[in-house]
């Protein structure tokens, strides 16, 4: 073990630099603990420290003044498998070859060379590996729990309601706090990673988090985000059930049919209301695990970061829940904080980064040795370095050949504008400075910034795409790099 490991981060420096330790400067002594939480399908935007005007997230609030908050991190999809894979190998989605959750229902993800998850690194490196996670498609059939010692995951009850398929993110940190106090390894670093589920659809939140009610502040919201009633009455009849009907999830099994519901505002202002009352519980499990983190004495010296792996529409451009690419779908919060103010201090970053880049950024920061075998892997940069020279974000919608259609379709972010390439060839452009909402295309006009974009869009898709195994019955990667071809990617896989 390290001899830093464990010190104080005062006296680990002292020792670091009286000890002629390879610290570079800006680095952190030893192993410290990561602490990852990533929320399933929270958007940025509802919570206090991006400017959401309910209280959803006073402990994450707090937080983020002692952290760095990142303004502008975008997910590769809006998909939840494939969102963490990307953040736990460092790869875009193309490359580490899941681009639908389905693709991993026949051909499991498995680490190989080139596609090794942190959590196998950082085994490597001495960690203590352990995952909570509480929703569906992030359980071991999917493969994600490859370099995990530990995997603790939710039991699917048989009735398989669309509410059976997840835990609380209160019983599952219970779950992780417990493991902490009683099993996790003495003088060991550790990686610990809890997934919540609670803002994902359906949201059935617990009576003590119904705090928020519909207001003029929140239609004022709905009409800044143009929230079209008439639209949303044209979605297929188990989206509107699954979003505007808490009962209906709570009682009715997966795969029934629906009866086709009447949307009105008032529907909508209830959703709001329950997602925010998640959103309130996911902070408030942040908080139970923060303060069992103190209690134990693994706090202060540990690294911590609380992520999503994508948004939820809610209403915008005619959608209600994930797996489309605008920006409600992709933009995530992103809280990093690393162990004293030496390291960095406190603030908020605006440059525009997406989930690849998260551990390439946290490695930069630690004087761990598996760092080089990670960077060397990831497409992923550290966007803290001053010659950080990618500007913008690739995200893509999943080719998931059922319900959502296989078509592809892809976005560029950058600090002002995203870009949009749609099937046929087609594109839109919206400047994020003036329409934040993305509702008025401005392709037509700016010709040259579109080409600029496309070509940034090619220099990541061209780069190591990687294909599943034949045989794969379900290969969404494979249907991806076709239809890419057909639009005119001409990339020779390697
Ligand atoms: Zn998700």
């Amino acid at each position: 073990m390290n001899p830093l490991q464990r010190l104080p981060l005062a006296l680990a420096l002292l020792a670091a630099s009286c000890g002629g330790s390879e610290l570079e400067v800006g680095q952190i002594p030893g192993q410290p603990d990561i602490i990852l939480v990533t929320v399933d399908t929270l958007r940025a935007d509802h919570l206090g420290c991006y400017g959401y005007f309910r209280e959803t997230s006073p402990t994450l609030d707090a937080l983020s003044e002692e952290s760095l908050l990142f303004e502008r991190c975008i997910a590769p999809m809006a998909t939840t498998l494939p969102c963490h894979l990307s953040l736990f190998t460092g790869l875009w989605p193309h490359q580490h070859g899941y681009v639908a959750n389905t693709g991993a229902v026949t051909t499991p993800y498995s680490p190989s060379s080139g596609r090794q998850p942190i959590s196998a690194v950082l085994a490597r490196e001495g960690y203590v590996t352990a995952a909570f996670v509480s929703g569906p498609t992030v359980t071991k059939p999917t493969g994600i729990h490859a370099g995990f010692d530990h995997f603790d995951e939710h039991p699917a009850k048989s009735a398989r309601t669309f509410e059976d398929r997840s835990r609380p993110a209160a019983d599952t940190v219970a779950r992780a706090v417990e493991w902490l106090r009683e099993e996790a390894p003495e003088g060991k670093p550790l990686f610990l990673w809890v997934h919540i589920w609670d803002p994902h659809e359906p949201n059935i939140p617990a009576p003590e988090h119904e705090v928020f009610q519909a207001d003029a502040a929140l239609d004022a919201l709905l009409a800044e985000r143009e929230v079209d009633i008439a639209e949303l009455q044209e979605l297929d009849a188990v989206q509107l059930r699954r979003l505007l009907d808490a009962g209906f999830a709570k009682r009715v099994p997966l795969e029934s049919d629906s009866e086709r519901m009447e949307v009105n505002v008032e529907l909508v202002r209830d959703l709001y209301d329950r997602y925010d009352a998640d959103v309130l519980a996911t902070d408030e499990a942040v908080a139970t695990l923060k303060e069992a983190l103190h209690e134990l004495g693994r706090w202060d010296d540990s690294v911590f970061c609380f992520t999503s792996d994508h948004g939820q529409s809610l209403g915008q451009h005619a959608w209600l829940e994930h797996g489309t690419i605008t920006r409600e779908n992709v933009h995530v919060p992103l809280i990093i904080r690393f162990p004293g103010d030496a390291i960095e201090q406190p603030r908020k970053i605006s440059q525009t980064m997406s989930l690849v880049d998260v551990f390439p950024t946290m490695l930069a920061r630690l004087n761990l040795g598996a760092s080089s075998e990670f960077f060397s892997q990831a497409a992923g940069l550290d966007v803290l370095n001053p010659d950080f020279d990618r500007p913008f974000a690739l995200s893509q919608r999943s080719v998931r050949p059922t319900r959502w259609g296989a078509e592809l379709r892809f976005a560029i972010s950058d600090d002002r504008y995203r870009w949009y390439h749609i099937p046929g060839g087609a594109e839109e452009l919206y400047d994020l400075q003036s329409d934040p909402g993305e509702l008025r295309d401005l392709a037509e006009e700016f010709p040259e910034r579109c080409e600029a974009f496309r070509e940034a869009m090619l220099s990541i898709l061209e780069d190591r795409p990687f294909t599943l195994p034949e045989g794969s019955a379900d290969d969404a990667n494979r249907l991806f790099l076709e239809q890419l071809e057909a639009f005119g990617y001409t990339g020779t896989g390697d």
